[in-house]
């Protein structure tokens, strides 16, 4: 058997690297590796922001900028009022002055920009970059384009960081403390919110998570990144000047991100040491090759930039990783599973025969397309209701009006006796409601027991600050407990810790199942979940929603598959062209002219 190390030891290794580099290399290259921690930071947002989280931004450098500018501002100018010029007398004082205003700048920013989609989003990131940029060269306190001098060391345990191997412990226990921070955040109830927004918004939502929050959390937290670089770097330079928060290096920062692997935390290091290292080398190298000065080192970032996004998608992190696992065997983080974590608080399920949903003359007209008339339906506690209809009699149309997702035209849909409409899924969600999708949505590259931990977000309530610092431990053991307990609940117990994507189809209606029943909800609503699902697993599905029954939910099934519903539900209610045609007992509507003629085509 061969011997497996813990990733512990690894990072243990590379901390002591860190600790005796700037004791054994040359002063120049404690230069760069100050730069490397510098722009790794940065970088390390980008990699939340926009590897996890999805959203592009080119403006952190002027983020960096506005950290730096503080620092600066507040430290050297005499000009200031009274009751600002006190802060002037520390950097310890001014880094939580130029943090506040980040988070200032950010929140308002953010609410400004990060509604917009699409490609929307990156240009409007240029365009506060620009404009803070232009901002930072023409303000007369800032100093215009000469920049701000005169900024004083840090100080620190009494010791003065002056040179450049002083400050260098500082900026690279800033980065790791960075690190392990979005590391913490990323594997917890708030992490696997933000990593929902990548491909899983509705779905997230339908979970009760408030994505829009996760959006701003994500984007104040890349500012605070940025910000404290630029903080050391004005105290590492001890002068600033515009030059180095305009546009291109809010490129070079997502190149650094993405080279390095934008999805990973390491890779924010990777990528800026990459970068930074390449610099230097081509910077000495191209000039004498072509025998003239020129930033033609530009010129190869971009065609690395090209190559990395044609052949390595998720940038160097995961190729080294793969690599260095052939030579150094790191043990995989293993997830494990607190079987004595205690329960979560359950809702009280309402007493059997309680009218859950009540649907009540809906109609929905798409222009001149009317997809749902005067449609009504009921669902009580410990009840199976199915919609059934051939391909197209707007049997999806009724559900999204029932889950809240779109809006009768006229009628209404009460839950628990409430307006559905003009809720949000969230709340929907809250109320005890919870839903699968005909075309499954989870997140693929999440495992399994992730994928169901997301079900359970409302049960929780641990925030950002709490999985930054690990004071969330006990409610995440629940959690996932919970979780583990509704996958077993569904039979997807050996399959736990694999990949969501790597699952079959009929499996991921399964995990669907289990990641509602954790949001532990008193109406279940399942949109063809036995498609794609084999014989044995159809029995399997049955068993487990007779079960679901049996304990007070009510569920409401749109199904296809006639020989699924019939030994099933308790009641049936046919569509075809929009409107109810039947409802009833299985065997009465089975038998029903009416519903031979339009769901099996007149067969007997
Ligand atoms: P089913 O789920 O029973 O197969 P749907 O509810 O998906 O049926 O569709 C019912 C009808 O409504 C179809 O003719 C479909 O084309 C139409 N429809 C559904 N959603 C929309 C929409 N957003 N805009 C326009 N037409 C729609
Ligand atoms: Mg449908």
């Amino acid at each position: 058997m061969r011997s497996v190390i813990s990733p512990r030891v690894l990072i243990g290794a590379f901390m002591l690297v860190l600790l005796v580099a700037p004791a054994v290399l040359p002063p120049f290259y404690v230069t760069k590796l100050n730069y490397i921690g510098l722009y790794a930071m940065v970088a390390l947002g980008l990699v939340l922001l926009t590897g996890v989280g999805g959203l592009t931004s080119f403006g952190q450098a002027a983020f960096v900028g506005v950290g730096a500018y503080a620092t600066a501002v507040l430290t050297t100018s005499s000009a200031l009022p009274g009751w600002l010029a006190w802060l002037g007398a520390s950097p310890w004082l001014t880094l939580g002055a130029g943090l506040v205003i980040t988070a200032a700048m950010a929140i308002l920013i953010g609410s400004l920009t990060l509604k917009l989609s699409g490609h929307y989003l990156p240009l409007g990131t240029i365009a506060w970059g620009i404009s803070l940029y232009f901002l930072f060269g023409t303000m007369q306190i800032l100093g215009g384009h000469t920049g701000l001098g005169g900024i004083p060391a840090i100080h620190l345990f009494g010791f003065e960081l002056r040179q450049d191997n002083e400050i260098y412990y500082l900026i690279w226990a800033f980065l790791l403390v960075g690190v392990f921070t979005v590391h913490n955040l990323l594997d917890s109830r708030e992490g696997r919110a933000i990593r929902a927004l990548k491909g899983g918004m509705v779905m997230a939502e339908a979970m009760g998570v408030n994505t829009a929050r996760s959006r701003m959390v994500i984007f104040v937290i890349a500012a605070l990144l940025a910000c404290a670089s630029g903080w050391l770097y004005a105290h590492m330079q001890r002068f600033v000047n515009p030059t180095p928060f305009g546009l291109h290096m809010g490129i070079e920062f997502l190149f650094m991100a993405v080279i390095g692997g934008a999805g990973y935390v390491w890779g924010a290091l990777i990528g800026a040491g990459l970068i930074v290292v390449l610099k230097h080398w081509l910077q000495g190298l191209l000039p004498a090759i072509f025998g003239q000065s020129g930033n033609f080192e530009i010129i190869v970032f971009g065609v690395i930039m090209v190559f990395v996004l044609h052949k390595a998608r998720n940038g160097l992190w995961p190729i080294l990783t793969r690599l260095t696992q052939r030579v150094i065997p790191v043990r995989a983080a293993q997830r494990r599973i607190d079987a004595a974590a205690e329960p979560l608080a359950r809702r009280e399920l309402p007493i059997a025969g309680t009218l859950l949903l009540d649907a009540k003359n809906v109609t929905r007209k798409f222009g001149g397309l009317v997809a749902n008339k005067d449609m009504s339906l009921q669902v009580r506690s410990g009840e199976i209701l199915a919609l059934i209809g051939p391909n197209g009699a707007g049997k999806s149309t009724m559900f999204n009006q029932i889950s809240g997702v779109d809006t009768p035209t006229s009628g209404e849909v009460l839950f628990l006796g409430q307006a559905v409409a003009g809720r949000d899924s969230r709340e929907i969600a809250r109320m005890g409601m919870s839903r699968t999708f005909q075309h499954v949505r989870m997140l693929p590259t999440m495992s399994v027991l992730e994928n169901v931990a997301i079900g359970a977000h409302l049960r929780g309530s641990k925030g950002v600050l709490a999985s930054a610092w690990r004071l969330d431990r006990a409610e995440e053991a629940r959690l996932l407990a919970e979780a583990a307990r509704q996958i077993e609940r569904v039979g997807l117990a050996e399959h736990m810790f694999d990949e969501a994507g790597s699952l079959a189809l009929g499996q991921q209606r399964i995990l669907e199942i289990a990641r509602a029943l954790a949001s532990d909800p008193c109406l279940l609503l399942l949109d063809e979940p036995a498609a794609g699902l084999r014989y044995k697993e159809k029995q399997a599905l049955a068993e487990l929603l007779r079960k679901l029954k049996r304990e007070g939910i009510g569920i409401l099934l749109v199904e296809h598959d006639m020989d699924f519903v019939m030994g099933l539900v308790d009641r049936v209610v046919v569509m075809e062209f929009g409107e109810k045609i039947a409802e009833g007992l299985p065997d009465q509507v089975q038998r029903d002219p009416a519903v031979l003629e339009a769901y099996l085509g007149g067969v007997e």
